[in-house]
């Protein structure tokens, strides 16, 4: 088939259908006429109470309007309150408002919120297999974890598992690539990583106790004053948009391209109550809402940072990758770790196999196309 006879018969079909449309929607307006039964059955599925506005009481872990991902949750509620004619209402709490940062697990478990928007890796407390869905060290990159978790079966597990807590997750947004950190001193081999004290949470921070390192956890507002005064010799945080508002450079200027984050999945999750109790024009405008807040997040960061490498020259950042050394190390303890974490918990097995299996998969086709690409641009 040419060209032309191709766009005339491509043109011929979406008449065709176009018609067939007309044809359905003229159908059941008579249908209606003849049958005014079944207009009542099609209002009956309207479960909207206008007269009284729903408020969700939604706690985030963030502090107000920070940037990227509170103002994405910002963005979301204007959106709800815009396509539901404000009979959905979204309240925000930030951090430390109504419950502490890392409260708003057990505070919608049990109903004292309505939901909230934090990183699943926060709850490795609750099970281990939580801290999967937020993704893994040498893992699965921002889209193919959306892949994994829209096509791939993930969300079914993430949903069984928090179904236990009387929460019903959603994939919330994204960090996107994270970057591997700010070292005081350049790493020049494995050596240099013993003893190492560095803020570094979840499986990576695991991962580099395996190579001789100290993780530790320390709350986003003490971490350059620990890092100024000698109490950490590095730190990890998100990339350089965030990075640089916390001034990390000052006084750690090696900053490492990353491997522990490959792309850290955010959650927005509802008290599976409350979630079933919603009208279900509230459920589909939230869960369009959401995929909108997912899809903008991942971009805001990559563009964020885009600029934000810009400015690193200019602040004496040193860019520096891992020696290869370092990275084979960290690559073996990160299979250690999976498979030990395996071995105490069935959950983290189960989420852990369908995550690998996916990442396999994924990396043939990501070899083929995108790795290809990114080398030949
Ligand atoms: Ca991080």
């Amino acid at each position: 088939m040419n060209r032309r006879s191709f766009l005339t018969s491509a043109a011929l079909t979406t008449t065709a259908l176009a018609l067939h449309g007309c044809n359905e929607s003229n159908r059941v307006a008579i249908d209606h006429t003849k049958h005014p039964q079944k207009q009542d059955e099609k209002l009956s599925t309207i479960n909207i109470n206008r007269a009284v506005t729903k408020t969700l009481k939604i706690a985030t872990s963030w502090p107000a309007h920070f940037p990227i991902m509170g103002t994405g949750v910002d963005r979301f509620a204007s959106r709800i309150e815009q396509i539901s004619a404000k009979s959905l209402q979204i309240k925000i709490f930030a951090k430390n408002t109504l419950v502490p940062a890392l409260g708003v697990f057990d505070a919608t478990s049990s109903g004292k919120l309505d939901g909230f928007h934090s990183g699943p890796y926060y709850w490795k407390g609750k099970n281990s297999a939580f801290s999967l869905f937020s993704g893994f060290p040498f893992g699965l990159t921002a889209q193919e974890l959306n892949g994994w978790l829209m096509f791939g079966g993930g969300m079914q597990l993430w949903r069984e598992l928090y179904a236990k807590h009387n929460l019903y997750p959603f994939a919330g947004g994204n960090t996107n690539i994270q970057m591997g950190g700010w070292f005081k001193k350049p790493i020049k081999s494995l050596k240099d990583i013993e003893g190492l004290k560095m803020r570094i949470p979840g499986l990576g921070g695991e991962v580099m106790a395996k190579l001789g390192a100290n993780p530790i956890l320390l709350p986003a507002g003490e971490i350059y004053t620990s890092l100024e005064r000698g109490v950490i010799d590095a730190t990890e945080w998100v990339g350089p948009a965030l990075d640089t508002m916390m001034g990390f450079y000052k006084v750690a200027p090696y900053y490492y391209s990353g491997w522990h984050e490959p792309g850290s999945v955010l959650e927005m999750t509802f008290n599976h109550t409350t979630w079933s109790s919603l009208a279900q024009e509230h459920q589909a405008m939230i869960e369009s809402a959401i995929a909108e807040m997912n899809a903008n997040m991942i971009v805001e960061f990559q563009a964020k940072n885009t600029q934000a490498l810009q400015k690193l020259d200019s602040l004496g950042v040193k860019l520096q990758q891992f020696p290869q050394s370092v990275i084979d190390a960290a690559k073996a303890a990160t299979l250690d770790v999976l498979s030990e974490q395996s071995d105490l918990n069935p959950d983290f097995k189960r989420v852990n196999q369908s995550a690998t299996e996916y990442l396999k998969q994924s990396i043939a086709w990501s070899d083929v196309s995108l790795k290809e690409y990114l080398n030949i641009r």
